[in-house]
């Protein structure tokens, strides 16, 4: 029996699921420790926790040569992009970063980074606060797809938010069986509600799927622009009454 005898034994079973409506003896959701301010939750991967990039490599080969410092990691310039030596699939993932406080240039060339998630699929870093720029290419954007559904940008030099929820695409063989699936949370609020990208991420040209494994890693762009970034981490997504 489930401690303090709850839930009921003579209900229904539920459609989809072996367990009664109100079944006291369905697994207990995993207690775990939300997020104090700018730390993960207990149950996270730590991607970057501002001390060091041991978990990141150049995509080029080699270390990471971006530069770290009083707890966050910023791009260095003509060092190229760098992703996660760790390859993952369908994810939650938090991150915050910061454009240049000292503003330089317009549109695309004004606090230009990116998140591409699993290398290939990239959620727009750009400075946007009074920075007119194509909508595909805003901040938050799916670069090239959808524009975010608000502009929810910080000032330069502040720290903004992305919270992402990530559903890998499914390939079988050569066919694309389900899209990728993304929802993003800007600065908390939803600026893509359960978007289906059109395939990866390009410049001037319509994203197309190409088959790739279930897992791949976070890649953070070098667009030569002096953005932050700090506190990143994922959970794995996993479905329900999972141990
Ligand atoms: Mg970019």
């Amino acid at each position: 029996m489930p401690p303090g005898n709850i839930g009921y034994d003579d209900t229904p079973i539920l459609p989809n699921f072996p367990y009664r409506v109100h079944d006291g003896n369905r697994p207990q959701p995993k207690v775990i420790a939300p997020p104090e301010p700018g730390k993960a939750p207990s149950d996270a991967v730590v991607l970057f926790d501002g001390t060091g990039l041991e978990a990141w490599e150049a995509v080029k080969g080699g270390p990471a040569g971006w530069d770290v410092q009083d707890g966050y990691m910023q791009v260095r310039p003509g060092t190229g992009n760098i992703r996660t030596k760790e390859h993952f699939g369908d994810c939650q993932l938090h991150l915050e970063w910061a454009a240049p406080e000292v503003v330089k240039g317009d549109s695309q060339g004004r606090g230009n980074s990116g998140v591409f998630l699993m290398g290939l699929y990239e959620v727009q870093v750009l400075d946007c606060y009074d920075n007119p720029t194509y909508p595909d290419g805003t901040t938050a954007a799916i670069y090239g797809q959808y524009p975010p559904l608000v502009n929810a940008c910080r000032k330069p030099g502040e720290w903004q938010t992305y919270d992402i929820i990530w559903e890998a695409p499914q390939f079988d063989g050569d066919t694309l069986v389900k899209p990728a699936c993304v929802t993003v949370l800007h600065n908390g609020i939803v600026v893509h509600n359960h978007t289906e990208p059109i395939g990866a991420t390009n410049h001037r040209v319509v994203g197309e799927y190409h088959p790739h494994p279930p897992v791949g890693p976070l890649e953070l762009q070098d667009h030569g622009d002096l953005v932050r970034f700090r506190n990143i981490w994922y959970r794995p997504l996993k479905g329900y009454d999972a141990e």
